[in-house]
């Protein structure tokens, strides 16, 4: 794109301001955002404008039921308007207020959160992203233990900052950037035996997910946990459980660990603990002791607006019973897409509105044909489908994703 066409010399716009307008530009929003963004995202061919509950709409007007959801992100639906006031009223108060100081919204919903939070795990370090708030448990967990090791999952998913990335499974996540943060290694998802075979004396942590998002949509089993619980407390190691998907009633419960009878000793939450304001945080147990002032923060962390937001949220999962409808929604879909009686269809997995379709063939062209029949859909890696939609989905919606589904497969069968 030709950036002198809109410029003067003097690097200001024709009408004498600094900043090009949009209304000067005689590109359109896909050629300005491949232009100027990083280039880092594969970017599906649709601009969304608008969203409400379960459903978006495109630029022409045109309708999707939603089951990317930000990515597991509006569990309490779009502008749900509890949220939408919530945080144009903090907007008109206080934007910024860093934990130099105290703050009223902060104080509320640190005492709230804390209260939904797993037995013990009753302070929280407050941040702006999942891998911000992984990266924070692994710092905790060494300062916590003194030593530096951390086993991971194959398949987990936790995050593209270096710490986070280093505990990441997949190769192409990873390779690029090497050398990452030492110490790390990777077991297969499940299987206690590997893990007690990889816990060492340095390993500070053991860090998972209860169901594996982005790695497919696999679901671990309870006694696999509590097995874990076990191992870690016989060899002092910390257990950290990464929920930044899983978490707020996104698979039936407040969290995915308490269906599992587990407590971590540093649970990651993000995604959708603010109602789509960008927050996360870590739960933090009694096994991990006293965090001194100066170990760790963020300017943006515990800022009003996000607080704000969540706190709405927090009323609202309880109030609109959203773990409740996620597990009977949940059981619902799973069933139905269980009967779809396809060649293409290796296994149907899932806890809750997570969901996942097992192919023999790549998911992306049905990802592709469902966005024709008016349903967004996700990838976890190349033949899964994965389903997160928004937790207050009606019935409905939910039967029309379905035979959206039944049809593209139908299709591409043929
Ligand atoms: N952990 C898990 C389990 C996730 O699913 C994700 C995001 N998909 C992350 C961490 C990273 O979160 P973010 O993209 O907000 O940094």
């Amino acid at each position: 794109m030709n950036e002198q066409h809109f410029s003067n010399r003097a690097g200001s716009t024709s009408a004498g301001s600094t900043i090009r307008r949009f209304a000067e530009s005689p590109y359109g929003i896909k050629e300005l955002e491949a232009t100027h963004s990083s280039g880092v995202y594969n970017k599906r061919d649709l601009i969304i404008e608008r969203g409400n509950g379960a459903r978006v709409w495109d630029q022409a007007g045109r309708e999707y039921i939603d089951c990317v959801a930000g990515i597991g992100v509006a569990n309490v639906g779009h502008c749900h308007p509890a949220i939408s006031a919530a945080v144009a009223r903090q907007a008109e108060t206080l934007l910024s207020c860093p934990e130099l100081f105290y703050n009223e919204r902060r104080a509320r919903l640190l005492h709230q959160l804390a209260s939904v939070m797993p037995a013990g795990l009753d302070r929280l370090f407050l941040c702006n992203s999942g891998s911000e708030a992984v990266e924070a448990a692994l710092k905790f967990a060494r300062l916590a233990t003194g030593r530096s090791d951390v086993v991971a999952a194959m398949r987990g998913y936790h995050g593209r900052t270096l710490g986070a990335l280093s505990a990441t499974y997949k190769r192409q996540y990873r390779q690029p950037f090497a050398p990452l943060v030492p110490g790390f290694s990777h077991v297969p998802f499940n299987d206690i035996v590997a893990m007690e075979a990889a816990v060492g004396p340095d390993t500070a942590a053991v860090l998972v997910e209860i169901v594996q998002g982005e790695g497919g949509v696999r679901v671990g089993a309870p006694g696999y946990f509590q097995a874990l619980r076990r191992l870690c407390d016989e060899r002092g190691v910390l257990l950290i459980v990464d929920e930044v998907q899983t978490g707020f009633c996104r698979t039936g419960s407040w969290f995915a660990c308490q269906q599992m009878g587990v407590t971590p000793d540093l649970l990651c939450l993000g995604k959708a603990i603010a109602g789509g304001v960008p927050m996360g945080a870590v739960a933090i147990g009694p096994g991990v002791g006293a965090l001194s002032p100066g170990v760790h923060g963020s300017t943006f962390g515990g800022n009003p607006l996000a607080c704000a937001a969540a706190l709405a949220a927090l009323e609202i999962y309880e109030s609109e019973n959203l773990a409740l409808r996620a597990a009977e929604l949940g059981a619902h879909l799973l069933q139905r897409l269980q009967e779809i009686d396809s060649p293409q269809v290796r296994e149907v997995r899932g806890l809750g509105l997570m969901v996942g379709l097992e192919l023999r063939t790549r998911a992306g062209p049905i990802i592709q044909d469902l966005m024709s029949r008016g349903v967004l859909a996700l990838t976890a890696g190349a033949t899964v489908l994965r389903l997160l939609p928004p937790l207050t989905i009606t019935r409905d919606e939910l039967d029309f994703v379905i035979v959206a589904i039944e049809e593209a497969l139908h299709e591409q069968t043929i």
